[in-house]
């Protein structure tokens, strides 16, 4: 799967789980859910995420391969307990922004191996799409009309994602205004 399929399809799940589980629809768990949906694929140095890795991407790719290790289930249940440790709904957002991940590419042709390392076996769905072909594409415009759907019939979400994106902002200029005067 493609980032920007990855970014439109866990930023759509991640919307449905807010309103599902009543998580506050903020910038900070949208942000959250969207850097989880694409740190899967810090195993490929030519991946969105591996190009601005600062060579991290390299070190994994070497060792265990695209789609190894950073696919895995197992792995996933480390990283949602290290978050944990800081539990809030930006940490939630990552987790679960990887779990979609993780489950857009058992979608694909070539499966993931969601139990590396106890065992390297790819598993997909049984009905796939193959990787940049159209049923892709058509992933990608689908989940972004959801989206939008989903945020026009549920108005409620937009004024807590405005607030908390001007608070965001209000913080950045006044960080930048300190650290400039300093
Ligand atoms: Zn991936």
């Amino acid at each position: 799967m493609m980032y920007k399929t990855h970014l439109a399809t866990s930023i759509t799940a991640g919307m449905v789980f807010a309103k599902l589980l009543s998580y506050p629809f903020t910038i900070g768990y949208l942000g959250g859910v969207a850097i989880g949906s694409l740190l899967p694929d810090i195993d490929h140095p030519n991946s969105f995420i591996g190009r601005r890795s600062f060579g991290i991407s390299n070190v994994i790719y070497n060792t265990f391969g695209h789609r190894g290790i950073t696919h895995s289930l197992i792995l996933w249940f480390v990283l949602l307990m290290l978050l944990s440790l800081h539990n809030n709904y930006f940490t939630i957002g990552i987790a679960l922004g990887y779990l979609f991940h993780i489950l857009g590419d058992f979608f694909s042709r070539s499966g993931v191996p969601l139990l590396h390392p106890y065992t390297k076996n790819r598993f997909r769905f049984f009905i796939t799409y193959r990787t940049s072909s159209y049923a892709e594409l058509l992933i990608f415009y689908l989940s972004i009309a959801l989206g939008l759907l989903f945020v026009i019939n549920n108005e409620e979400f937009i004024t807590p994602l405005v607030h908390s994106l001007v608070n965001l902002l209000n913080y950045l200029v006044h960080t930048i205004i300190k650290f400039i005067e300093k």
